[in-house]
Order: C-alpha cells, then structure tokens, then sequence
C-alpha cells in the first residue's frame, strides 16, 4: 500500500490503532490487544484515564506552551517539587527535556560541565557499559553498548563502552553472586586506570538492563562497589531510569533495591506515560550548586523544555500514581507475574531464564537449556515468539541485539502498573499459547 509515513518496518503493514482503555488498546477493526509492553515501557498507569485527560484539557484551556527562557511556570515548579520529594536524597533539582535520548545527553553534558566549572576542563570521558541502551542520539548511541544499534555509526560515535554489565545468567561457571558482583564492578576500577581518572566524567549505568538484555538485574553488591569506586576516583555516577524509573521496578527509583544515591539520574518514558513526550535529568545539589556558583547557566535544553501542557500532564501521572499506590502494586504484582514467568519457564525448554524486577521482567531464549546457548540472531526466535504474541492479542517488547548473537535473544515483558493479577492471568495464557507454538517449530 502506498503511503507517506516512515514506519519503523518499511514495507509492513501495521494495524490501525483506535483507541486504548486500561491495561488495553483496540485496532481499527475492532481486536483487543492486552498492553503486556505498556507500550515502550512507557503507558506506565495505562491508557485513556479520565484524571489525567481532564487536567490535560484544563492546562491547554489554559497556556500549552511559554517559553522557559521567558517564563517559569506552576506546572513545572509543581513537577519540579513532586520529583524532588521521589527523588533519593540531595537529587533536588529537575532539568525537563523531551525523551529518554535527551535525558541521558542531558546528564553526559552536565557531569562534564560540572568538572569544567571546577576547574578540571579535561574530565570529558563518560565510561559505559556493554549490553546497555542510553538512547539513539549521537551522545546517547555513543555512550550505549547495544551492537545493533551502534554498529552502522561507529565511525561517528566519539565515545564506546568499556567494561561489561553484570549478566548474572551467564556468569562464569563456578562464581557466586557475591564474587561476580565486585568482579564486574571492579573492571570499572581497571578501565579507570587504563583510562586515567583525570579523563573521566562519569559513570554510566542502567540500574536493570533494558531493550539490550531483557530486564537483567544485577547482583547485589554491584552498585555499592560500583558508587565506591566513583567517589574514590572522583568521578559521577549517571544512573539512566529512563524505563527502571518512578515505580517500574517496584521502588520509586531502581537504584533504591540497593541502597545508593547516584549523582544525576535520566528519566522519560514513564514519566508522561504515554501522555506526553517529556523527560528529565534529576541533578544532586553539588552538581546544580557548582554550575550556578560558576557560569550559571546549564548548557542544553530544548524548545519545548518544561514546557506548561507536558510538565501539568507528568505531574497529573505522578500524583494519579499516588492516589492508587502504584509503586506498592508494581513490586506485589511484579513478584506475582515474576512466578508465573517461572511457571513458564519450567514448561517450555526453549525459555532459558525467566527474570525481573517489579513490573520489569524478562524471558531470555536459548537453544539448549543445560549448556545455555544460544539460538543464531538470525534464527530470530525472539521476535517469533513476539510475532505470535501479537497474532493471539498480546504485546511484548523485543530485547534482541543488545550482544548481537552473542547472547540475549530476549522479549520484556512490563504491563502497566495497574495491572490486576486476573489480568496476569490472561496475558500469561497468551504468553504460554505464543510460545508453544515457537517451541514446536524449534522442535520440528
Ligand atoms: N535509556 C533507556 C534505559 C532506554 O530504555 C531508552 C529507550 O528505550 C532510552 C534511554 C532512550 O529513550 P527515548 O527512546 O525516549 O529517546
């Protein structure tokens, strides 16, 4: 069919949308698809909630957009003081964009900014880590270890990963959780010193690994020697909640699972839940307090920053996910969907793990279950199973590509956090209808 729109998928023909009510959406023709995906992780509190629609309308009724270089405004200050109250403790400050890429560019640009402010102009470096995704940005793509994503642009990418994310999965055979989590946070230590401390900006990690590994949670341990070894070297601790953050993982913030407070924080995707496209960087008071005592002035930001319509629908969500205990829910209805996962797993020999956190979980592929390798990416048996997903009415997200065939052929699994254990219970018999299908195919 012709048509103007770039979609993702040049050539496919994709469903025309109608409208979305819960934890549901409904196509053009009438099929009801179970949100089992929240979308991209993003319709965190579901879809057409008439709270949050009313206090969109009554804020368009009244000024959509003033420019933040002219004007402040009661729905930004509002959102700005709500998020402080999440916030872990000496986060103080927000600093609004417009999507999760923006969010995490956002904090690179300010921890080097911080060091220059300082006084120490050469601190430019940000280390990241393999099987991560910060974003499709040039700073963010530079940044993020996600092969598939990253490799037609290396040659413009100025940064690249240098250490491992934790994947406890496939930890070497013999290791404790315990050992692994100091040895994977200790190659930071190394890549600081090959490096040099005096280059180096910032650390930074996503709490629980996303789009690149299919919600991979690290062991405990690993972001405690992973904040000491920041302060040792003087260097700042980015933490990228843009899909971990505000209640997914069952916590306000992920990084609350283990007990430490990372200097900046990218937030997006939930934070509008699908409402609207905004974001932030959540910045400690030493980060905020060294630039205004120097320059003063933050470089970025974007046209529709803090713009009224979208900080008065973020704030809407926030406070709709305090009336109705959103984050409690996500951690009781994420150990329950976590189970039945399990259930899963134990049936179908094609599921080498099942894992998560919260609302935030994963199902990872492999070919032979005891050895634990992996299928060939061209295999494509994630996107099969997410294929036959969508055909019974179930939408997953993919998590493929993050190591390129290496490992990881993965699917999310993360309905919005209103989800009911009933509702669990049927998108879990979809899950198990989509998967025994691809089982029989891998057995044939
Ligand atoms: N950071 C993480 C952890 C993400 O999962 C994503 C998107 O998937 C991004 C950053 C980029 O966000 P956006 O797609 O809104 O630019």
């Amino acid at each position: 069919m012709r048509s103007h729109l770039i979609k993702p998928e040049l050539g496919k023909a994709y469903p025309l949308i109608d409208y979305g009510k819960g934890i549901y959406l409904y196509d053009a023709t009438g099929k009801r698809y179970v949100d089992g995906c929240s979308g991209a992780v993003s319709a965190n509190i579901g879809h057409g909630i008439t709270e949050i629609i009313e206090k969109m309308a009554e804020q368009a009724n009244r000024v959509s957009f003033a420019y933040r270089a002219q004007f402040t405004s009661e729905p930004a200050e509002a959102l700005a003081a709500k998020l402080a109250e999440w916030a872990p403790d000496r986060l103080n400050w927000s600093f609004f964009v417009n999507s999760g890429s923006e969010a995490t560019e956002t904090a690179q640009k300010m921890a080097i900014q911080y060091w220059q402010e300082k006084g120490f102009a050469r601190k430019t470096r940000i280390i990241s880590r393999w099987m991560s995704y910060h974003g499709i940005t040039q700073g963010a793509l530079s940044m993020s270890g996600h092969v598939l994503r990253r490799k037609r642009f290396v040659p413009i990418l100025n940064d690249y990963p240098a250490v491992s994310a934790p994947y406890p999965y496939r930890r070497p055979a013999g290791m404790s959780l315990e050992e692994y989590a100091v040895s994977c946070a200790n190659e930071l230590e190394q890549a600081l010193l090959r490096i040099g401390p005096e280059h180096v900006a910032a650390f930074i990690a996503e709490p629980v690994i996303g789009a690149a590994g299919g919600a991979v949670v690290p062991p405990d341990g690993y972001f405690q020697r992973i904040r000491e070894i920041c302060d040792q070297y003087d260097i700042l601790l980015i933490a990228d909640e843009v899909m971990t953050g505000l209640g997914r993982t069952g916590k306000k913030f992920a990084v609350e699972h283990w007990g430490i407070h990372p200097d900046l924080i990218a937030l997006g995707k939930g934070m509008g839940a699908g409402y609207t496209p905004i974001a932030a960087v959540l910045a400690s008071d030493d980060i905020v307090g060294t630039i205004a005592a120097g320059s003063g002035v933050i470089m970025g930001g974007h046209t529709y920053s803090a713009n009224p319509q979208s900080t008065a629908t973020a704030l809407a969500v926030l406070q709709y996910m305090e009336q109705h205990d959103l984050v409690s829910q996500a951690a009781a209805n994420g150990r329950y969907l976590l189970e039945r996962l399990q259930q899963l797993a134990a049936k179908y020999p094609l599921i080498g793990e099942a894992r998560g956190l919260g609302l935030l979980t994963g199902l990872e592929f492999v070919k032979n279950r005891p050895t634990k390798e992996p299928f060939a990416l061209s295999l494509g048996i994630g996107q099969r199973v997410l294929e036959a997903a969508f055909r019974r009415g179930l939408l997953i997200y993919p998590a493929f590509g993050g190591l390129d065939g290496m490992a990881g052929d993965a699917v999310i699994v993360a309905p919005p956090l209103i989800i009911t254990p009933e509702q669990i219970d049927e998108m879990i018999g979809l899950l198990d209808a989509a998967i025994a299908e691809v089982q029989e195919q891998v057995n044939a």
